[in-house]
């Protein structure tokens, strides 16, 4: 049985780390239905064996890590969705279909279980554009001390299922969501990693949040009652203000390569401690064509690895990929990157 211990050891001792990669466009590529609102979060209800199968995927890649598919599970969202019953048995199954995949999977290495913790408090229905708990990770319509029962359940949910860690894949500009989502997961005991996206701005800095700006994603908008966001936040100061929740790990995600070559220089300056960078495809589409299987990436998997040389290179210790980069890209990563930084 992995135990987060031993992959502290491993960090400790300078280890490089494959973490997995994108786990709702990996199931979209493999044909799971979406679900409007809640992307991939019901197919934990709705489409288990399939879960169990990204994960064993994701493992015969190299993922030393795997991580819950847990990023569309909030209340709020699963309540639009349809199913405000089932928070429970949703945020548990990921968790244990998760686990279940560890223990199928016949690997002579440790694999961790990371609780994806997100942003993604949508209401937004594609199909008719309405917005209910608007804009996708601004969360402007729910106030901090929401935010803190919604992440509260679904910490306690995952930590009670036997999740190794989390890890906080916040999405945007809105730094005191992330810090909210981190204290909650500080609460259960568990190591926490925190991710932060980033894109280079018009003045060459390297600002918090993501580049693409869909209207319909709306993100970095300004809705009525919006709690307060800073669309001029740097990722410095964004790493900054979190540094004191205590992170065990900091991470540059969902971010184009060329942006996180940029938030990886960042982060070596804010933070002493471990780092991962995970990228993302850059479709700029909406949610439900992330994997469009049709189209091919622009980034090939040689310029990924290549990134990802790099990043080791800094000292960057885990790497695995976002939206839109299947398992494809991370198989050839152990073969490419030293065992050591
Ligand atoms: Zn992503």
């Amino acid at each position: 049985m992995a135990e987060y211990k031993d992959l502290k050891a491993r960090l400790d001792q300078g280890d490089t780390i494959i973490h997995d990669a994108a786990v709702s466009t990996e199931l979209h590529s493999m044909g799971v239905p979406m679900d409007f609102v809640a992307w991939s979060g019901p197919s934990n209800y709705t489409h288990p064996s399939s879960i169990i199968q990204m994960h064993e995927r994701q493992i015969n890649s190299g993922a030393d890590i795997i991580t819950t598919n847990t990023w569309s599970t909030l209340r709020p969202t699963l309540e639009r969705a349809g199913y405000g019953d089932f928070v429970r048995e949703i945020n548990a199954r990921a968790v244990h279909l998760a686990q279940e995949a560890r223990q199928r999977a016949s690997v002579d290495r440790s694999i961790y279980v990371a609780g994806s913790l997100s942003s993604n408090i949508t209401g937004r229905d594609p199909r008719t554009g309405e917005m209910g708990f608007q804009a996708f990770s601004s969360t402007p319509g729910v106030s901090a001390e929401e935010l803190r029962d919604h992440y509260g359940e679904v910490t306690s949910i995952m930590a009670e299922a036997g999740v190794d860690f989390f890890i906080v894949e916040a999405m945007g500009r809105d730094n005191e969501a992330r810090i909210i989502q981190a204290e909650a997961a500080k609460e259960t005991g568990l190591p926490v990693w925190v991710g932060f996206n980033a894109h280079v701005g018009s003045n060459n800095s390297v600002m918090l949040g993501g580049q693409q700006n869909p209207t319909h994603v709306a993100e970095g908008k300004k809705y009525p009652g919006a709690r307060n966001l800073r669309d001029d936040m740097t990722l410095s100061e964004a790493i900054r203000e979190v540094i004191p929740v205590g992170p065990d790990v900091i991470s540059i995600f969902h971010s184009r390569i060329e942006n996180a070559n940029r938030a990886v220089e960042v982060a070596i300056k804010e933070w002493s401690g471990p780092l991962m960078a995970y990228p993302d495809a850059g479709a700029t589409d909406s949610l439900i064509k992330w994997r469009d299987l049709t189209k091919s990436n622009e980034e090939s998997i040689e310029e990924y690895i290549d990134a990802a040389q790099n990043w080791v290179n800094q000292g960057v210790q885990i790497v695995g990929t976002c939206c839109g980069f299947g398992t494809e890209y991370i198989k050839p990563l152990r073969e490419a990157i030293p065992a050591k930084v």
